[in-house]
């Protein structure tokens, strides 16, 4: 079963690729791997042609210009709120609030909305499996409150153990917070069933939808939580681009984080008066070019579907996990029934970032380390994992020829 011949791709996958320029690259003389997309994608044409096009044709400052130029450069920013706000199913685009991405969308609702009302004895619950997005800012605010910062357990496998999360919504939680799939493991939390959960018992919910978003549709309407947080340059979209959505009477009830311009409606030193959500929050210029091409990213998903994405990524998952399975001593780390395309593991006898560096000169991009989520590592007792993440344009030859090159660099450590 472990030939990739055997398995017609779900999709064109070749046509896809054509579009990504950086694939077609070769690195140590060898062509490209790119398995380390939860780290960051690589950008289709329509993307990067987009920001040159910003620049090209249409650069300016957004709101502030009355001449065409600002026009059509507020149009491109502005239009990115539409897109997002309809990519997330968001109930109203003043619902959507730009970011740099998900650790300012994180940090903006700890510093706003937490802080305000945090009291010593109040709580912040998340999870074992969370980025340190998602807990090095409540931790920072719960330390000036007098708050504390509890996380609920996950099992061996990397699933989150649900029941003790609810248990865990105990009236001192002012907040819960969850990843919506692991950047690690690949886990995907129930996270309607969490809602469900934290709306009975009146306790706003924040979910990191970053490794999310590539990989699924995500309707933040259905899913029945208060905060969803992205960010673009995992799905497509520039670096420095991101999303804030949270239900309007949050929005309303939380003070400026970043004070400056574009989020003001009258400065007066006897005091000043701050513009609606969601431009409170959008002090100064933004990445108006990103935001272009952020545009551009959720175009190219929606052309796709996710329908195709979905069936393509599963088999690529399938086939790598029983490839992987194939080689003594090596051991998967986060076995959720439900999961996204991230493989991390463990081969006997080699440490993860002596096989990252060998695997580069093979051509073959992973990431080892920590993966920003020391909680985690500390779960499983390893420093490290290495890390393949899959995207849509990877292909199941791709996989063959990762792991005839884990193979090949395994011989040369032992
Ligand atoms: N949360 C998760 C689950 C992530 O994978 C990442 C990026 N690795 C982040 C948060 C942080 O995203 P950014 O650095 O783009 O703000």
């Amino acid at each position: 079963m472990t030939d990739s011949t055997a398995r017609a791709p779900a999709f064109d996958v070749q046509r896809i690729r054509a579009d990504f320029p950086l694939l077609s690259r070769q690195v140590h003389g060898k062509p490209l791997v790119y398995f380390d997309n939860a780290n960051t994608s690589q950008k289709p044409r329509q993307v990067i042609e987009a920001v040159d096009r910003h620049y090209r044709e249409h650069n300016a400052n957004v709101a502030r210009a009355v001449h065409q130029l600002g026009e059509e450069a507020t149009s491109a920013y502005e239009g990115a709120r539409d897109a997002l706000a309809r990519f997330v199913n968001a109930p109203s685009r003043n619902e959507v609030v730009l970011t740099s991405g998900t650790t300012h969308a994180v940090n903006l609702v700890a510093y706003s909305y937490a802080l305000p009302m945090l009291k010593p004895g109040d709580a912040i619950l998340t999870t074992v499996m969370e980025h340190h997005a998602n807990i090095v800012p409540w931790q920072l605010v719960a330390t000036r409150s007098g708050a504390t910062v509890k996380a609920a357990p996950i099992d061996e496998r990397g699933e989150l153990l649900v029941e003790r999360y609810i248990e865990m919504l105990t009236p001192e939680v002012k907040l819960a917070c969850v990843t919506h799939v692991s950047n690690v493991l690949g886990t995907v939390n129930p996270v309607r069933e969490i809602a469900r959960a934290c709306r009975k018992r009146g306790i706003p919910l924040l979910v990191d939808g970053s490794q999310a978003v590539p990989h699924r549709p995500v309707d933040v309407q259905a899913l029945g939580c208060d905060f969803y947080v992205v960010t673009g340059h995992k799905m497509l979209a520039p670096t420095g681009t991101g999303m804030l959505w949270a239900k309007k009477e949050h929005l309303d009830a939380m003070p400026p984080f970043f004070g400056g311009g574009e989020m003001i409606r009258e400065v007066k030193f006897s005091g000043t008066t701050f513009a609606d959500p969601p431009h409170k929050f959008e002090a100064g210029t933004p990445n108006i070019a990103g935001f272009a091409g952020m545009a551009a990213a959720i175009d190219y998903y929606r052309t796709l579907g996710f329908d195709a994405i979905r069936r393509h990524e599963a088999a690529l998952l399938e086939y790598a996990t029983a490839r992987l399975r194939e080689i003594p001593g090596l051991r998967i780390i986060g076995e959720a029934a439900d999961k996204e395309p991230v493989i991390s593991f463990l081969l006997d006898g080699a440490q993860a970032t002596d096989l990252a560096t060998l695997l580069d000169l093979q051509g073959v991009a992973v990431r080892s380390g920590h993966h920003c989520a020391h909680p985690l590592m500390q779960f499983y007792g390893v420093p490290a994992t290495l890390r393949a993440s899959l995207a849509f344009y990877n292909t199941l030859e791709e996989v063959d020829a990762f792991v005839a090159a884990l193979l090949k660099v395994r011989k040369l450590l032992m």
